[in-house]
């Protein structure tokens, strides 16, 4: 016992650092898009992935997803791909947004989302010259970025970062009332704190109140690699019409705020969670029908 209350307060130190250091949504919320995804992805595709999960993962996909996050610093160059911002505009333009500081195209959330997709449909092909390990959990990490809507915001406040705010009494910023602050106050208020029963929750919305709008979230009519434009023009249209609406520096935000927006960051979630699971196995499956009968209310 003794060694394992030695361990404890530095599991809790590891865990409290990693989450006050992530940029996207916050550990939790990967967690749960990729929970979701793994119940949606069929044999085929469960088996390529289990394939290539590093042995750390213990053959689940949400152990690493905040991989990205982790690696950001390391891989300097990868922290532009989590996220795209627009010149105050609230509809998003590959062409005109995805770039980094130096204004190389595609690096943003969209054009990493396209890039990592290709790399894996070379999955069993001798010829693949690709970390596809690395690559997985790339995607798997930004299908999750892009659905949170201010990783697709203004790039003069950084997308939330600089608008400072107070959530209920705790000083934060926006950003971060996206990334953690809204998960963290809806696990306490309305889930005992326990992450398996909102996954649950989400679930039972994918399968009831949202099981009509499916088909559309599954398809685009944009013939890219991927959805992915599709899904940075909802971003930044729900961070016009929620996350910086009614907010300015110093606002505190609580109830009003939250009740408000709360149901949309869960639906961005279950988004993000079923989207995953279809373009995983179009890459790996490609023979699956990705209206996934598990969808189908009996
Ligand atoms: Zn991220």
């Amino acid at each position: 016992m003794g060694s394992i209350s030695c361990v404890l307060p530095i599991l809790f130190l590891v865990v409290s650092l990693s989450i006050s250091s992530t940029d996207g949504w916050g550990k939790l919320g990967h967690f749960m898009v990729c929970k979701i995804t793994e119940k949606y992805l069929s044999e085929n595709a469960t088996r390529a992935v289990v394939d290539l999960l590093p042995p750390v993962a213990g053959g689940e996909l949400a152990a690493v997803c905040s991989w990205a996050d982790e690696v950001r610093f390391r891989y300097r160059w990868s922290s532009p791909l989590h996220y795209a911002n627009t010149p105050g505009v609230c509809d998003f333009t590959v062409k005109r947004d995805c770039h980094n500081a130096k204004r190389t195209q595609n690096m943003c959330v969209v054009g990493a989302i396209n890039n990592y997709t290709a790399q894996l449909r070379t999955y069993g092909k001798s010829s693949s010259g690709y970390n596809l390990t690395e690559s997985l959990m790339f995607l798997a990490h930004f299908m999750g970025d892009i659905h949170q809507p201010l990783h697709v915001g203004f790039l003069d406040d950084e997308g939330g970062n600089t608008i400072l705010v107070r959530w209920y009494r705790r000083k934060t910023n926006l950003h971060h009332v996206w990334d953690v602050s809204m998960i963290e106050t809806a696990m306490k208020d309305f889930y005992n704190k326990d992450e398996n029963i909102m996954i649950e929750s989400i679930e039972r919305n994918i399968t009831g109140n949202w099981a009509d709008d499916i088909v559309d979230w599954e398809t685009c009519n944009r013939k890219t690699v991927t959805c992915a434009p599709q899904y940075a023009s909802e971003s930044i249209d729900l961070s016009c019409k929620y996350a910086y609406k009614d907010v300015e520096q110093n606002t505190t935000l609580t109830d009003d705020y939250f009740f408000s927006r709360y149901p949309i960051m869960e639906k961005r979630i279950a988004q993000a969670g079923l989207r995953l699971a279809t373009l995983l196995n179009s890459i790996f499956d490609p023979s699956f029908n990705s209206i996934n009968p598990g969808l189908q209310i009996a």
